[in-house]
């Protein structure tokens, strides 16, 4: 089998979308949240546990995820089979899709990676908020041990509040080393990305997705996979705030098995391996 999925959750909640509500009201409710993320992990088991859930950070939120309650359910997530990542919206920081402050990014990952890794939580894996991103942040991602990145949705061209924060024009459908000087070409870095399952505007996007178009996705890429010498590695997205009612929740697990008909589900660190072996086989 050589198409392989992975299951990724953007840990946010509604109220940080409300940009217009005071900082202290954007933060989410602690019970309602965590309530969520048990329903994350109740319909991983459909994939088999694999799932990626990424921790959000922000300056609405910056030490909030470290509640003892929350430390307990990210050990879990990995306890059984799945992973946490880092989730920095600081979409504030971009400008005509490229970084203004490095230093305040590098600040806003390490804000995740220092504490969590204390814990004894193992973090590989990076997605942009609204899937921002340039080629300033792989250095960071490099320094920080993020060897996977998943901000990476083909063609995306996003603009918010005026300005343009996502530029993934021309980027490849599978999986690709990032080039330092364009993350949308492949070079030498040592951040691997790891797309959104895309063809044109149909795309592994559980949330906004009909689950026809996602079947078509994923036939195509089952497709290419058997033409083609190497794996594909592709994500599917979707974010905690969709775990709110059952019949969101039964799309999503829908959505998972349409997929384990095409292919098989993998952890990050299942991924990391894949790749460096197919690239020793390679070399
Ligand atoms: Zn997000």
């Amino acid at each position: 089998m050589k198409l392989y999925f992975i299951f990724t959750i953007d840990g946010d909640w509604d109220e940080y979308f409300s940009t217009e509500l005071p900082r202290r009201k954007r933060r989410p409710d602690r019970k309602g949240l965590l309530w969520l993320i048990k329903k994350e992990l109740k319909a991983a088991r459909f994939a088999g546990g694999k799932f990626l859930h990424f921790i959000h950070t922000s300056p609405v939120t910056r030490q909030y995820f470290f509640q003892p309650d929350f430390i307990d359910i990210w050990k879990k997530i990995e306890k059984t089979g799945g992973s946490v990542g880092v989730h920095c919206h600081e979409e504030g920081l971009f400008d005509r899709g490229g970084l203004k402050d490095p230093v305040m990014l590098e600040r806003s990952v390490r804000s995740l990676t220092g504490p969590l890794r204390e814990k004894g939580i193992t973090l590989i894996s990076y997605r942009g908020g609204y899937l921002a991103f340039c080629e300033k942040v792989i250095p960071i991602l490099e320094r920080n041990g993020l060897f996977l990145d998943f901000s990476c949705s083909p063609g995306r061209y996003l603009h918010y509040k005026g300005r343009l924060i996502a530029d993934w024009r021309g980027a490849p459908k599978n999986y690709y080393r990032m080039c330092y000087e364009d993350h949308r070409k492949e070079g030498k870095s040592n951040v691997v990305t790891i797309p959104l399952g895309k063809i044109r505007k149909r795309a592994l996007y559980i949330d906004i997705m009909p689950l026809t178009d996602i079947w078509m996705v994923a036939r195509h890429l089952a497709g290419k996979g058997k033409n083609s010498k190497g794996n594909i590695i592709v994500s599917l997205l979707t974010h905690t705030y969709e775990f709110s009612s059952v019949w969101k929740r039964l799309r999503i697990v829908l959505a998972i098995l349409i997929c384990r008909c095409y292919g098989k589900f993998v952890t990050d660190k299942e991924a990391l391996t894949l790749i460096r072996t197919e690239e020793r086989n390679k070399s």
